[in-house]
């Protein structure tokens, strides 16, 4: 597992970023998150070490853009060259999450096809409305590996119809920090049942710094918050579409 974040920064775009860990983080550096700027592990990828040895090992997962959103705006001209990097890294698999998925078209590669085979992309939603918004775009999009990221859920959401074969995974979970929005488990668990009706795995990957749970309300400490969702033991793994038939 490896990370490349070729620039820093990001705009708020929607309700889900209210909290966003990036600018409570600069915030307390004194870092203007709005400014976006090409970091100096930009070439990270093909760069080699002292050995002449790739600096990022063959094989690995590679989380890209975690300071940023891959499909900001400023950074279009960038991106570019960030795809010829990843095409010529097909020996590393990336993954990437957007909250720009209305954005995927531009500066994509000629030859992307069907989409690139070693490139998973996750359209992350918070609500409603931002679900039939995004996903209504992300279902027509060709791309090989797709993921709905549910983080932080901010309400009930029905997104049974966006749910294909297409889709590999669904990820819920809730805000972490001071004064954050809650998260309440019926939500989650309703969201598994879409899932599991769909035959789509489903994983809960942390529940809310405010947590409800039978119409209790619960704080939770930051460390706790992925043990726990851990502890409810209700991720799904989609049967093989060969057991089905
Ligand atoms: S899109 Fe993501 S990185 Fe950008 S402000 Fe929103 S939560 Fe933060």
């Amino acid at each position: 597992m490896s990370t490349w974040n070729p620039w820093r920064g990001c705009h708020k775009k929607s309700e889900g970023c209210l909290h966003c860990y990036i600018h409570r983080a600069d915030a307390g550096k004194r870092i203007d998150t709005n400014r976006i700027i090409k970091t100096d592990e930009f070439y990270k990828p093909i760069e080699k070490d002292a050995k002449g040895k790739d600096r990022i090992k063959s094989g690995q997962l590679v989380f890209l853009c975690f300071n940023s959103d891959f499909l900001i705006e400023e950074a279009d001209e960038w991106r570019k060259e960030a795809w010829k990097m990843i095409r010529q890294r097909r020996d590393l698999h990336f993954l990437f999450l957007t909250k720009r998925i209305e954005r995927f078209s531009i500066g994509l590669p000629e030859d992307w096809g069907e989409g690139y085979p070693n490139v998973s992309v996750c359209c992350t939603i918070e609500n409603q409305v931002r679900a039939d918004e995004r996903l209504e775009i992300f279902r027509k999009l060709s791309i090989r590996h797709k993921m709905i990221i549910v983080q932080p859920m901010l309400e009930k959401i029905d997104i049974a119809s966006y749910l294909d074969a297409s889709i590999e995974c669904v990820v819920v979970g809730g805000e972490s920090g001071k004064d954050v929005r809650p998260l309440d488990f019926d939500w989650v668990l309703d969201l598994r049942r879409q899932c599991m009706e769909n035959n789509v795995s489903f994983e809960f990957r942390q529940i809310g710094s405010i947590f409800i749970k039978d119409h209790t309300v619960y704080h939770v400490q930051k460390q706790f918050l992925g043990a726990q969702a851990r502890k409810a033991n209700i991720n799904y793994t989609a049967v093989p579409a060969s057991s089905t038939d």
